[in-house]
């Protein structure tokens, strides 16, 4: 029980890597604050497995785009859960398109989720943790694309390489309040966001042969890492970039 009595929050978290990561979470003693775009038959049956493993799961559904509905729901979970100690910036989306045909509303959309988004939950989250002078965690789900140029995938490598920026700038300015502040970058993974990658033979067959270890990743290889980066045996380790990748990225 590597979390126990801490309170974690874990943006988009119904399904896919954060729904890893929220049952892991759950699993080591963690309560939930489940961060979703609404609330469904897909919360409802997650909140109802956190329950089932003896942990508190309180569902919030808000937009991470929209500032002033994230700064809410984060005091909205401090009210109802008596604290937050760990936020997971998870939610993310991508859109494909050549350079040449990226339109603004996708290129903003993409920045408003992945970017604005991530920086403005960890601003009402890093606020009440001052406030409470409780230290606190900050967990980015960047990508291997914070490094790694990818063509018709522009605005989305852009917003994960400005995650990985704005991780670096948080670790300092937030080291003095406590707070670490972490990417984790992971490669390839199964999750929906990958739906037509996998039914695709030809496409899925040029990626592995990519991937030393010559599978995809699972939602639960990316939930590992973010359980030790959220518990004390992380206490000495800010601004870092954790690649959760089975060897991808050093092997384009
Ligand atoms: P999924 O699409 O499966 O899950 C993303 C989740 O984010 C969904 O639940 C979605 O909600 C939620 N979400 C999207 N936009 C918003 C928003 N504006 N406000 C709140 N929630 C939102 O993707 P993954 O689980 O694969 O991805 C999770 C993270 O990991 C992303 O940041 C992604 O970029 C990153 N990543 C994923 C990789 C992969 O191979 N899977 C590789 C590298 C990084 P809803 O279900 O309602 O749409």
């Amino acid at each position: 029980m590597r979390l126990e009595n801490k309170v974690a929050l874990v943006t988009g978290g119904v399904q896919g890597i954060g729904r890893g990561i929220a049952l892991r979470f759950a699993a080591e003693g963690a309560d939930i604050a489940l961060n979703v775009r609404k609330d469904d038959a897909r919360s409802a049956d997650l909140r109802s497995r956190i329950e089932a493993l003896g942990r508190r799961c309180l569902v919030l559904p808000f937009d991470v785009a929209h500032v002033g509905a994230s700064a809410s729901a984060i005091v909205h979970a401090w009210e109802t859960l008596g604290r937050v100690d760990i936020l997971v910036n998870n939610a993310g989306i991508e859109k494909h398109a050549s350079f040449l045909d990226v339109s603004e509303a996708d290129f903003d959309a993409v920045q408003a989720v992945n970017v604005k988004g991530a920086f403005f939950v960890a601003q009402a989250f890093a606020r009440r943790c001052r406030d409470a002078a409780l230290g606190g965690r900050i967990i980015n789900i960047s990508s291997v694309h914070e490094e790694l140029p990818f063509p018709n995938f522009t605005p989305y490598c852009v917003s994960k390489g400005g995650m990985k920026m704005m991780m670096r700038n948080l670790a300092i300015e937030l080291a003095p309040l406590g707070i670490t502040v972490n990417n984790i970058a992971p490669g390839a993974i199964e999750t929906p966001i990958n739906t037509s990658l996998m039914q695709d033979a030809a496409q899925l067959g040029a990626l592995m042969g990519n991937i030393p270890l010559k599978r995809l990743g699972t939602p639960d290889d990316v939930a590992a890492v973010a359980v030790f980066l959220a518990s004390s045996d992380a206490d000495y380790i800010t601004g870092t970039t954790t690649v959760v990748d089975g060897g991808l990225l050093w092997n384009y």
